[in-house]
């Protein structure tokens, strides 16, 4: 296992040493403080005057001979762009003159007696960060963390945790509201709207309903149903019945066949009754039909927001391994993960895969209950040998670079599908590695929870107000937690049903 558990590279931090002239930042790597205080600095330093680097042996060589690995560790170092070295408090000084709305600070707290004030401040914090960050969160570079650990208990993980969060709350809050607003811009764009793709091939319809609604709006999920070469795969829940009905009704669709990607509420409760309505019969997995009939009884939140869907009636045809369109065919991909019975369907000729729930995002974190983080590694490596262009996901993203493919800001992300597969999987690896070294020192589950969101991380603060949102709103069927849990369902148990599966508390 890596000891080097929460230091990793910041969006602009390869380019750093790069550009112009700047303020070297040279910062504890391993320290969750530091690291706060780090991404205060990012946020602040909008025309880049400042590089931080995490500091090494290496990194300081290459800085400057007078840099010493023990002094850096002790105290901030600032080597400015004329070459002097600035340490302690002053470094924070004049870091804090080099940006407007912190300059009055940095400008008071080089003169007496708020520089003799700042000098105690900063030694105080400075001589104890230590103690604080004694943690597996942020393994000091002081102490062999194997030997830290034994000594240490919980409290000071907690302690340091709980700081690198209360330095960084502003910029969660800030974080939160941001993506808050972004989830409104799309949710108000795509409201009953439909997207026609490939000259009317694929064709993606956004559903929407009174109580629906609130997972958009609050999660950033979209529902949809689409229809491709004549086969509409995952026609939304009951409650969505009225914008599909609109959407058939304007778009007077032939569809051939309906399909179902897997068993969640969202994708299959008007199966039979989109059937009906075009005579196109259904399409399944095994495992898919078993699950629907009958259809397990939803916990009461998802049954109020989503719609208990009705139990499947016969005729089913059961798919195999791939299943005709108007105009070509579709290999049917089983890819267990998000959920055992899921299948995803790809067209090898124009390169498009249609992924249901077997891909959400690069960065996905608070499963439900049903997802098994090992068997969705295996599927991603499956997805990941497909030459795919086009890749659509079940809940209103589509990752590509097509330039056919029209710009829809919040829908369309301009991002090689197979380079956000590659992401997926290394963060799913990174997990994982994380996950196994927890269990293996036996450490509780809420903390090797906390070590997979480490404050370093930008997504980790950044989406923070979401996930934990989400968590109370889903009374904790969707969290964090789930997350670690995906990877310890035991893998030899069969699962009737993902809602009935309460997972294990793992220790
Ligand atoms: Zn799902």
């Amino acid at each position: 296992m890596t000891e080097r558990l929460v230091a990793e590279p910041g969006p602009n931090e390869s380019s750093e040493l790069t550009t112009e002239p700047v303020y070297r930042v040279l910062y504890d790597g391993q320290c969750e403080i530091c690291q706060a205080c780090v991404a205060w600095l990012r946020t602040l330093d909008t025309r880049n005057q400042t590089a931080s680097l995490p500091i090494s042996a290496d990194v300081l060589a290459s800085i400057d001979s007078r840099l010493e690995l023990s002094l850096c560790l002790r105290q901030l170092h600032v080597v400015t762009p004329e070459g002097e070295i600035l340490v302690g408090w002053d470094a924070v000084a004049c870091l804090a003159r080099l940006f407007p709305s912190t300059w009055l600070i940095g400008a008071l707290g080089s003169v007496f007696p708020f520089r003799a004030l700042g000098r105690l401040g900063y030694g105080f914090v400075a001589a104890n960060r230590y103690s604080l960050s004694k943690c597996r969160g942020g393994a000091c570079l002081v102490a062999k963390p194997e030997a830290v650990r034994r000594q240490v208990g919980l409290g000071a993980f907690w302690s340091c945790y709980t700081l690198g969060f209360l330095i960084r709350l502003p910029l969660v809050l800030w974080a939160g509201i941001t993506a808050a607003r972004q989830r409104f811009s799309v949710f108000a764009r795509t409201h009953n709207q439909r997207f026609d793709l490939l000259n009317g091939k694929l064709t993606i319809l956004f559903l929407n309903g009174a109580l629906p609604n609130t997972v958009p709006l609050l999660f950033g999920e979209l529902f949809t149903t689409v229809l491709y070469d004549g086969v509409a795969i995952d026609p939304g829940s009951p409650k969505m019945r009225r914008s599909l009905t609109r959407h058939l009704r304007r778009l007077k669709p032939k569809i051939t066949k309906v399909v179902a990607t897997h068993a969640h509420e969202e994708h299959v409760g008007n199966l039979n009754w989109l059937s009906d309505l075009t005579g196109a019969p259904i399409y399944l997995s095994e495992m898919t039909a078993q699950f629907l009939t009958p259809f397990k009884k939803l916990p009461w939140v998802r049954a109020i927001i989503i719609g208990q869907p009705p139990n499947l009636n016969p005729p089913f045809e059961i798919l195999r391994d791939s299943i005709t369109t108007s105009s070509g065919r579709l290999a049917v991909i089983a890819t267990p993960g998000h959920c055992d019975d899921h299948i995803v369907l790809y067209d090898p000729e124009e390169k498009v895969l249609l992924a249901g729930d077997a891909f959400m995002g690069s960065y996905f974190a608070t499963p439900n209950p049903d997802v098994d983080s090992h068997k969705w590694l295996t599927s991603l490596e499956r997805l990941a040998e497909l030459d795919i262009e086009i890749l659509v996901e079940g809940h209103g993203h589509i990752h590509t670079i097509r330039k056919e493919i029209p710009d829809f800001p919040g829908v369309v992300i301009r991002q090689d599908p197979k380079i956000a597969i590659m992401e997926k999987l290394d963060y799913l690896r990174w997990l994982r590695q994380q996950i196994e070294a927890g269990f293996r020192e036996q450490l509780p589950v809420r903390v090797i929870e906390a070590t997979c969101f480490p404050w370093g991380k930008r997504s980790s603060w950044e989406s923070c107000a979401t996930d934990e949102c989400i968590r109370f709103l889903s009374l904790g069927h969707f969290s964090r937690t789930e997350l670690v849990r995906s990877f310890v369902r035991p893998s030899a148990e069969p699962l009737p049903t993902v809602y009935e599966v309460r997972l294990y508390r793992g220790e």
